[in-house]
C-alpha cells in the first residue's frame, strides 16, 4: 500500500520549547493541509546516503505549506538529538504526510474534550488548541499535562495562558515547584478525578505519551467508567 510521497521541506526557524527540546518551523513545498492531531515521517539522509526516519506530531494544522513540529531529544537516541541540537535554519529534510486519521479533533465535533499528555505527547494538543482557539464556537477543553519538572514542560509560556475557553492542569512525575501539594509522582486515579472532566459530562478523551504513560492513562479511564469508544491514543513508543 502506498502513503503520501516524501516531501522536501526547508526549516525557516527554530525556537527552544525546554533545555532539551525544541520547536522547528518547515515550509514544504506541495503541502496541502492537516486536521489538528495529525503528524509526519521525517526522514534524514546522510551524506553516505544512510537515511532515518521517525515520526513527529504536528504543532500546528490547517491549509498552507508551513509546519511546526516540537521535538524533545531522547539521550541515547539517533534522531532526535540531531533535530534539537543540530538542525539548522536554512537546511533541508523530507518529511511525508499528513498522517493519522484516527487521532484528530474535528471543529465541528460538540463533545467536552479532555487532554491528556505525558511529556512531547503535548505536541498534538497545541495543534487542537491552536484550531479550537479559531473555532467560531469553541466546544470546552481541559488538558492534564504530566511532565517531568517545570523545566522540562513543552510549550509552558503559551499553556500558562492558554485561549479562553482552556483549561490546563499539570503534574509532575520528578520534581514538584516549590508551594505545590501534590507530591510528585505518577499520574493517579485521584489526579483524573481532581484534574479531567468526569464521565457524565461525556467527554472525548485523547490520551498522548509513551507507550507505556498511554497504557497506564487509558486503564486509568476504564476504570473510572469511560467507555473505551471515547478513548482516543497515540503512542509515542518507549516504556
Ligand atoms: C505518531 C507519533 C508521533 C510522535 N510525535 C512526537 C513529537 O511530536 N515529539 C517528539 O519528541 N517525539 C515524537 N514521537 C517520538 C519520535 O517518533 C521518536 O521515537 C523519538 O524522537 C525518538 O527517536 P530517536 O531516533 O531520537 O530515538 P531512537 O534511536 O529511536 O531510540 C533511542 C532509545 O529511546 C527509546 N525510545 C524511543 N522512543 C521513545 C519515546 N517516545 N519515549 C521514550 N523512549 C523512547 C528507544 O527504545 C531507544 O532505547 C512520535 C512518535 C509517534 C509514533
Amino acid at each position: 500500500m502506498s502513503g503520501p510521497n516524501w516531501l522536501r521541506a526547508t526549516i525557516t526557524d527554530a525556537e527552544p520549547l525546554t533545555d532539551r527540546s525544541r520547536s522547528l518551523r518547515l515550509t514544504v513545498p506541495g503541502w496541502t493541509a492537516s486536521l489538528p492531531g495529525q503528524h509526519v515521517d521525517v526522514r534524514l539522509t546522510a551524506p553516505d546516503g544512510y537515511q532515518a526516519a521517525r515520526s513527529y506530531s504536528l504543532a500546528t494544522s490547517g491549509p498552507g505549506e508551513d509546519l511546526e513540529l516540537g521535538i524533545d531529544r531522547l539521550p541515547d537516541g539517533e534522531v532526535s538529538p540531531y533535530l534539537v541540537d543540530i538542525a539548522q535554519i536554512g537546511d533541508s529534510l523530507e518529511v511525508r504526510g499528513p498522517l493519522g486519521g484516527w487521532f484528530v479533533w474535528r471543529p465541528d465535533d460538540p463533545r467536552p474534550i479532555q487532554m491528556i499528555a505525558g511529556g512531547s505527547g503535548v505536541v498534538p494538543f497545541i495543534a487542537m488548541i491552536r484550531a479550537r482557539a479559531a473555532a467560531p464556537d469553541g466546544t470546552p477543553f481541559r488538558l492534564l499535562y504530566s511532565v517531568g519538572s517545570p523545566a522540562t514542560s513543552m510549550y509552558r509560556s503559551y499553556l500558562e495562558n492558554p485561549p479562553a475557553g482552556v483549561t490546563v492542569d499539570w503534574i509532575y512525575s520528578r520534581t514538584a515547584p516549590a508551594g505545590t501539594t501534590r507530591p510528585a509522582g505518577r499520574l493517579t486515579k485521584l489526579d483524573l478525578e481532581k484534574c479531567a472532566v468526569p464521565v457524565h459530562d461525556g467527554p472525548l478523551n485523547y490520551i498522548c505519551g509513551s507507550t507505556g504513560f498511554a497504557e497506564h492513562v487509558s486503564q486509568l479511564l476504564i476504570d473510572q467508567g469511560h467507555p473505551a469508544s471515547m478513548i482516543k491514543i497515540e503512542r509515542y513508543g518507549g516504556n
